[in-house]
């Protein structure tokens, strides 16, 4: 039996580790749960799966969870610290499904005592990557990729030995204006620019697709999760998402690992490894796909996919800078009133003037990452109050 704690247990990710769970109750145990506010969700997953410990954003959540749950409550705790208790509950495999910065705190807390993670909130390779690996190495820890990309590499890398990679390759759908024109794309609108022709996302994610910075993301969790340096991590566009990445071996073989978009999929991979489970889902069929589509990411186009391989050239909190950056400007795209190609412009200039600060020291813990984070969304935010005018 594999206990389990679920951070964000409530959102896409991890409504579906406890379904692939429920469907295996003789497999696996839910020890801890964490969500944000969806508390009538949470009372009923606490109901199905009786977790030890919950977590909750804040204390009126956790108020009312408990009176949802009655006498029947287990132990109830909110905020950072609740966070960091569910992250090392007595458990075997910590699944780390939160969204955003808010999830590198307990994901670390985790790693730190001794616990596996399952990694699907991207933002804490992005923005820690080369802390995390030290901390993973320190403790003897494995970290299992959940991100869709980071499953097929970390499949077809199974068997085989560091020295035998010779690069790792990512696939992307290439986004809503994958065959738009430089031109057309700097003026493309946020309906345009959320009108993704292979998912339904969340509105960050979606924008973050149509300008490559996704794509540009997960070079940036590749490189840190394979320890593989960034000239060794490529891009290409697949538009048909079969292929959901590639790795190419010194003997020229190169291993992908296929199959229909499903996150159930890359789940099942991080709960049962080094084993595998039988899933109720749709089966690929290649002959009704036909065929399978490749191109070259054209970085003149989409810039965003160039500034993550220039934040891993940079200081090791490169970047969290880009990152941050990045949020900064795409909920400023996203509230209207400024052009799509500013979100690159204004990506590329706060990493420049970073980098211009010329640090080299290492990052030693979460405060510098912080710290590098806050003074990321300070001047994005300034460069985009003067573009506008206003300071
Ligand atoms: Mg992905």
């Amino acid at each position: 039996m594999k206990r389990l704690s679920v951070l964000g247990s409530t959102g896409s990710v991890g409504e579906q580790t406890l379904a692939v769970a429920a469907a295996h109750p003789d497999r696996y145990a839910v020890a801890a749960l964490a969500a944000g506010r969806r508390i009538a969700k949470l009372a009923e997953q606490v109901r199905a799966f009786r977790p030890a410990v919950v977590s909750v954003a804040d204390g009126l959540g956790a108020d009312e969870l408990r009176e949802r749950l009655g006498g029947d409550a287990p132990e109830i705790l909110h905020g950072d610290a609740g966070l960091e208790a569910v992250a090392t509950a007595d458990a075997d495999l910590v699944v780390a499904a939160l969204v955003g910065a808010i999830g590198l705190a307990p994901t670390l807390a985790a790693i730190r005592a001794g616990r596996d993670v399952a990694l699907a909130n991207k933002e804490v390779m992005v923005m820690a990557g080369a802390l995390v690996r030290r901390e993973v190495a320190a403790r003897g820890t494995t970290l299992l990729p959940v991100d869709s990309e980071h499953s097929a590499i970390f499949q077809a890398l199974a068997g085989e030995s560091q020295g035998a990679v010779a690069k790792l390759i990512l696939t992307a759908s290439g986004g809503p204006f994958r065959t738009w024109s430089a031109e057309r794309i700097a003026k493309a609108t946020v309906e345009e620019a959320l009108n993704h022709p292979n998912w339904d996302m969340g509105p960050k994610i979606t924008i973050d697709s149509a300008s490559l910075m996704n794509k540009g993301l997960e070079v940036i969790e590749a490189r840190w999760l394979f320890d593989v340096p960034p000239e060794r991590v490529e891009v290409v566009v697949h538009p048909q998402s079969i292929i959901h990445s590639l790795v190419e071996f010194r003997d020229t073989s190169v291993m992908a690992q296929l199959g229909l978009p499903d996150m159930r999929v890359p789940i099942a991979v991080a709960l049962a490894h080094p084993e595998r489970l039988p899933l109720d889902v749709p089966r690929l069929d290649l002959a009704a796909i036909g065929r399978l589509d490749f191109e070259t990411p054209d970085t003149k186009r989409f810039p965003c996919l160039q500034l993550a391989y220039d934040a891993l050239g940079a200081h090791e909190a490169a970047p969290a800078v880009l990152n941050a950056a990045n949020e900064v400007t795409v909920a400023a795209f996203l509230d209207g009133g400024m052009s799509f190609d500013r979100i690159a412009g204004v990506n590329a200039d706060v990493l420049d003037r970073f980098t211009a600060r010329g640090t080299d020291a290492a990052l030693r813990d979460l405060d510098d990452v912080m710290e590098a984070d806050a003074w990321a969304r300070a001047c994005a935010r300034e460069r985009l109050s003067a573009e506008r005018g206003c300071a």
